[in-house]
């Protein structure tokens, strides 16, 4: 890349927004219906106690996987543990889960879960029970659109597949996995046609960060409705990638926040709340108008971060603020999820902006932001740091 040029140099030709596909089709009593339920929904955003229960919570079901990735948080492995939660623990924690009581989102994730043969039977009982189930699969052979109707038919509503390139042999090298780029898009196009939405997650680093505005088009091309943009945690095998260098990380999330006006597709950032701070500069909007999906997974008005909003849950049980933030804080063969998640000293610590230390604590945007709280634990050891890839200087003493 020539000096002083972009990490960022090709530009995305604008389009229109198209939020939700189906609401031009619907009856005026169907209509009538949806608006009310919109209503419903935003009334619960608007109140959403993150002290209370998380928007969404990650369900690493097992950490078996077919794949190698670079940057594989979870560190999977061929085989599955013989330590993982049963079908009976597995039942009794998605129990517990409803009884957070505001429908959280329950994203099953791994590893792949689909190495999980009990796997569609959870989520049928997870949607029962008023949970909001998506599926992060892996793009194997297992992905077939037999599997991805069972997923559909069993509850699941939207399915999130990972893209770290626009180059297939860039991606594939990512993967560790040869042909990885087709069975991706081939899986994309099973579950479209199992009619579950697309989500694509991304996770930049300094190696594939030149490839994000090609794969705006092509998020475009496959009918996604969310990219989710995993700026980099150096841990499990993504400690041995590059992390984008400070200013880096602000001129992509500078990047996707004009990108984001023009796309039809949502966009969030996730590993840097930073995106918040940069939208109110940007629009002088400090919360989000919420986001509403005809999947129904909908995004909150207030920012979700590491235990704050969000909850992980290991495939031994153990509860952690996020997958990045490998911090035990209980576990669900002995606790209430519900419990750890609302009392024990990491969750409420992580949850009180007046606990951040250094530029964090002192920062005007601490409320709407806070920090990467796993990658200041990932660099520093300490998840209330500040978090070293933000080049904000706090302008004044926080409201
Ligand atoms: S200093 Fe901390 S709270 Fe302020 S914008 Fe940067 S990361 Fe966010």
């Amino acid at each position: 890349m020539p000096r002083g040029a972009s990490v960022l140099d090709t530009e995305v030709r604008p389009t229109p927004k198209i939020r939700l596909k189906v609401v031009a089709q619907m009856t005026s009593t169907v209509r009538e219906q949806a608006a009310s339920a919109r209503q419903e929904r935003d009334s619960r955003m608007v109140v959403a106690d993150f002290d209370q229960a998380p928007f969404t919570i990650a369900w690493e079901l097992t950490r078996a996987c077919a794949y190698a990735c670079q940057h594989c948080r979870a560190d999977a492995q061929p085989r599955r543990d013989p330590r993982e939660l049963d079908t009976t623990e597995a039942m009794s924690l998605i129990e517990q889960l409803a009884a957070f009581g505001n429908r959280p989102i329950l994203v099953l994730t791994g590893g792949d879960p689909l190495m999980r043969r009990d796997l569609f039977d959870l989520a049928r009982y997870a949607d029962e029970l008023g949970l909001r189930v998506s599926l992060t699969p892996t793009a194997t052979a297992l992905a077939t659109e037999q599997r991805m109707r069972q997923a559909r038919a069993a509850g699941i509503r939207r399915v999130a597949f990972s893209v770290d390139a626009a180059d297939p042999l860039t991606h594939d090298s990512f993967r560790g996995f040869s042909g990885s780029f087709a069975r991706t898009r081939a899986a994309i196009a099973a579950a479209t046609e199992a009619e579950l939405s697309i989500q694509i997650n991304t996770t930049v680093c300094a190696t594939n960060v030149s490839e994000l505005p090609v794969m705006a088009e092509q998020l475009e091309q496959w009918g996604a409705v969310q990219w989710s943009v995993f700026f980099l945690v150096p841990v499990g095998r993504g400690a041995n990638l590059p992390l984008l260098s400070p200013t880096q990380h602000e001129e992509v999330l500078g990047w996707l926040s004009d990108l984001s006006q023009r796309v039809p597709f949502d966009i969030k950032a996730t590993a840097a709340p930073q995106y918040r701070r940069i939208l109110h500069q940007r629009t002088g909007r400090t919360m989000g108008a919420g986001f509403h999906y005809s999947d129904g997974l909908d995004r909150p008005v207030r920012g979700v971060n590491d235990g704050r909003g969000f909850m992980f849950i290991s495939h031994l049980g153990e509860v952690m603020p996020s997958g990045f933030l490998t911090l035990p804080a209980g576990n669900v063969r002995d606790s209430s999820p519900v419990d750890i998640y609302r009392q024990s000293t990491i969750f409420t610590s992580l949850r009180d902006p007046g606990a951040l230390k250094g530029k964090c604590g002192r920062c005007e945007f601490r409320e709407v932001c806070g920090g990467s709280r796993a990658r200041a634990y990932a660099l520093t050891g300490d998840p209330l740091e500040s978090d070293p890839s933000c080049p904000y200087e706090p302008a004044a003493a926080p409201v």
